[in-house]
């Protein structure tokens, strides 16, 4: 029996929730609707430095990391916040969420305490180097391939569909260093890579929205040193898979269309019988899922295993969020003034949205995984 247990958070949870919607109240004052529809795509450096100030990244992680020592609780909150009130968090979210964990957790003692706290200042910026032309789904297949030199490694390959690449600092590459042998996931390690070393080369991809947020990167020739094997050699795929479930699970998996949602609320009139019904079913799905999304929180704070029930959350969030265009066109599509904040957030959300159900793992990967969690396959 999988149970996803409620998680409600206490009351100091919810007096940093005011404190963070007052420094977003005031630092986001005028910014506009789109804008903060295309928050997965808005960079913003002095934004990130800022959160760092405040001791809003790296929010759990140990002092000696840069960290703040607070909770799980705590760190959702916050990013409930930001991600409900379209703050520009890209340039620091893929650190905060997966790299600084993972480099606290796998990466040699010389190295992780040199990097880490600059991700706590919002200053140090990363990308995810899993994705290959033909390798998206079936990691195991990855032909990057980094060879042993002398004290060090050397890349070559390209990874593709890498959000953020021209913005960031760091990828953390998963490569081939060893055979598959009896295993497929045999074989395979994690490097940090400096994207200003010699033989890498990053260039741009525009996404059906119209914008640059992926990239292909190449390696070629690409040395790094020892110490940036992270983790053990041959252990790439269990790592990874500890990641993914980071990546699965936080409240953007539910939260990246919320501007259209506030959009259509805005837009409705109090007397419009079909608009509160269509709106009140989507609020109802939300306050589902926000239960389901704490409870996930809340298994990380207690240190357990958060692969299955991320899964589901992750597939029920994009199915939900998918809906949200169709909503939009069925209720307004005739009123719709072009050039409103309703339209352009409609517009960019329709193109937005089937990406929800591909990145961090497609709709039938996450379902193999829920089918195998529950003993079916
Ligand atoms: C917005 C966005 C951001 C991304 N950012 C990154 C990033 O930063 N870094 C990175 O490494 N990657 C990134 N990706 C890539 C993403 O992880 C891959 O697109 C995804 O894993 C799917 O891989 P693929 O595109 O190769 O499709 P494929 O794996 O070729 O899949 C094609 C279709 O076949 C289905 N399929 C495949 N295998 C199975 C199976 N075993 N059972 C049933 N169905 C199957 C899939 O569900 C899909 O519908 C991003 C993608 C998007 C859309």
């Amino acid at each position: 029996m999988t149970r996803i247990d409620p998680c409600i958070p206490d009351a100091g949870c919810e007096s940093l929730r005011l404190q963070v919607r007052e420094f977003l109240a005031e630092t986001l004052r005028g910014y506009p609707a789109l804008a903060r529809a295309r928050q997965w795509s808005a960079a913003d450096p002095a934004f990130s430095r800022r959160l760092g100030e405040r001791g809003w990244i790296g929010m759990t992680w140990p002092r000696r990391y840069g960290g703040h020592e607070r909770s799980q609780l705590e760190r959702y909150v916050v990013l409930e916040e930001l991600l409900a009130a379209g703050a520009p968090v890209a340039a620091h979210w893929t650190a905060d969420r997966q790299s600084g964990p993972m480099l606290i957790r796998c990466a040699p003692d010389t190295l992780a305490p040199k990097i880490v706290p600059g991700i706590a200042r919002g200053e140090v910026y990363f990308c995810i180097g899993l994705s290959e032309s033909d390798t998206g789904s079936d990691l195991a297949s990855v032909r990057t391939r980094a060879t042993r030199i002398d004290g060090g490694w050397v890349l070559e390959g390209a990874k593709l569909w890498t959000t953020g690449a021209h913005r960031a600092h760091y990828m953390i590459a998963l490569a081939r260093t060893g055979p598959q042998g009896e295993s497929r996931h045999a074989g395979l390690s994690q490097f940090l890579v400096d994207l200003d070393t010699p033989g890498v080369t990053v260039r741009p991809i525009r996404n059906q929205a119209g914008e640059h947020d992926f990239n292909e990167v190449a390696f070629d020739g690409v040395e790094v040193p020892d110490e940036c094997l992270v983790g053990s050699p041959g252990e790439g795929w269990a790592q990874v898979s500890a990641e993914l479930g980071f990546e699965r699970s936080g409240p953007e998996r539910y939260l990246s269309g919320m501007q259209l949602m506030l959009e259509m609320i805005d837009s409705a009139s109090a007397q419009d019988a079909r608009a509160r019904v269509a709106l009140g079913r989507l609020v109802a799905h939300y306050a589902t899922l926000r239960q389901m999304s704490l409870g996930v929180a809340g298994l990380l704070a207690r240190g357990e295993e958060p692969g299955l029930s991320a899964a589901i959350v992750k597939d029920l969030g994009a199915t939900l969020e998918q809906s949200l265009p169709d909503v939009a066109h069925d209720l307004f599509g005739r009123s719709m003034p072009a050039g409103s904040a309703l339209a352009e957030v409609a517009d960019y959300i329709t193109r937005a949205a089937p990406s929800f159900s591909l990145r961090g793992g497609t709709r039938e990967i996450l379902r193999n995984i829920v089918a195998r969690g529950l003993g079916l396959r």
